[in-house]
């Protein structure tokens, strides 16, 4: 049976947060010290993320996301990989990551079973990188990357958040590396999800800035048919790559969301805005079979609203930030 809400949108992609932790600290995500990080007991072991993705497999979902916080900081992230490609109806396993452990994995993870990448990369100058992220990992960023490429990962999606006064004046050179080395890139507005709740709309670089930026060089030509992709995406005229732009604040796509997220504690959540999630973790552990597990899903996912809010007047930033909902 598809998983569908009260608005009728059918959710085929789930993300799985493996960890709340992180070896970087991007400024629009975690501040730098002081965070209340989830409990290792409190994680989902393997099997329990192996139960619960199975169970949302068999209503339909597609495409399994792994994600985090930094989800190649946990140990066993090969070995769940692996498992994961075992399941009877084969969905692409895919993962967004902030690269500086794929030098040692990529090809591993390849192996495993891993079909397709996404890579946060927003700055190419080294102390540029440290202001955003809080550690000097550029280097390692780059041969990740280019570890990646090696293993064979095709199409490799790099993720590129822009910050005022920063690295704003980095749309365009991003793009040139990008054509260079035949990626494709996406620009994604700052959301109001960050740890420290400093996120202001005002210091946003919009979907329309990051439009003209890229405009002053390339001639960008719509693509057609997003479905739920949440990138508008664009050819760039006389190249072979496509740029995007996942204007979420202020073009925002929740109506054709179909995305559902399970936190590395074992939390449903039918929005990266939600307020409310549901437990899967204490009726795992307390021997919940799978139809009372399937029951908690269906009705976190029926309470799911119909847009993110960010603009409503009484908008409350949820109190998970970004890294421990999993992105
Ligand atoms: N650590 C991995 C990484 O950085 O790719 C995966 C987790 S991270 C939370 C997932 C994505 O969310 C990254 O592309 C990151 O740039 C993006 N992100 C984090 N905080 C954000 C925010 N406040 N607004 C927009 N994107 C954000
Ligand atoms: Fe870590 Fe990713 Fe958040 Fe940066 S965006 S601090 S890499 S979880």
């Amino acid at each position: 049976m598809p998983l569908v809400d009260g608005f009728g949108r059918v959710h085929k992609d789930l993300r799985v947060s493996l960890t709340d932790k992180c070896n970087l600290r991007c400024t629009y995500c975690m501040p730098e010290e002081g965070i209340d990080w989830i409990s290792k007991a409190m994680h989902l072991t393997l099997e329990e993320i192996i139960r619960v993705v199975k169970i949302l497999c068999a209503e339909g979902i597609e495409e399994i996301r792994l994600t985090g916080g930094e989800p190649l900081l946990r140990p066993d992230v090969v070995e769940l990989v692996k498992a994961l490609n075992k399941i009877e109806s084969k969905p692409a396993i895919s993962m967004t990551t902030n690269a500086t452990r794929l030098d040692v994995l990529a090809q591993d993870l390849f192996d495993a079973g891993l079909s397709r990448l996404n890579i946060s990369l927003d700055t190419l100058d080294r102390e540029k990188f440290k202001e955003l992220s809080r550690r000097d990992g550029l280097e390692e960023t780059l041969s990740g990357i280019n570890a990646s490429i090696k293993a064979g990962f095709e199409p490799i999606k790099i993720n590129a958040v822009l910050m005022r006064g920063i690295n704003d004046d980095e749309a365009l050179p991003l793009l040139d590396w990008a054509i260079e080395n035949n990626l494709q890139l996406r620009f994604i507005e700052q959301m109001p999800l960050d740890a420290q709740h400093a996120w202001d709309r005002k210091q946003m670089i919009s979907r329309e800035e990051i439009y003209q930026a890229l405009s002053k060089k390339y001639v960008l030509e719509p693509v057609g048919n997003r479905g739920a992709d949440p990138a508008e995406l664009f050819e760039v005229k006389g190249t072979v790559v496509k740029v995007g732009i996942i204007a979420s604040v202020t073009e925002p796509f929740c109506g054709n969301c179909d995305r559902l997220r399970l936190t590395s504690d074992g939390q449903i959540r039918n929005c990266l805005f939600a307020t409310e999630e549901s437990d899967l973790r204490i009726p795992l552990r307390n021997g919940a079979d799978d139809q009372i597990l399937k029951e908690i899903i269906l009705n976190n996912l029926a309470a799911k609203k119909k847009g993110h809010g960010i603009d409503d007047s009484n908008f409350v930033q949820p109190i998970r930030p970004m890294s421990a909902i999993g992105g």
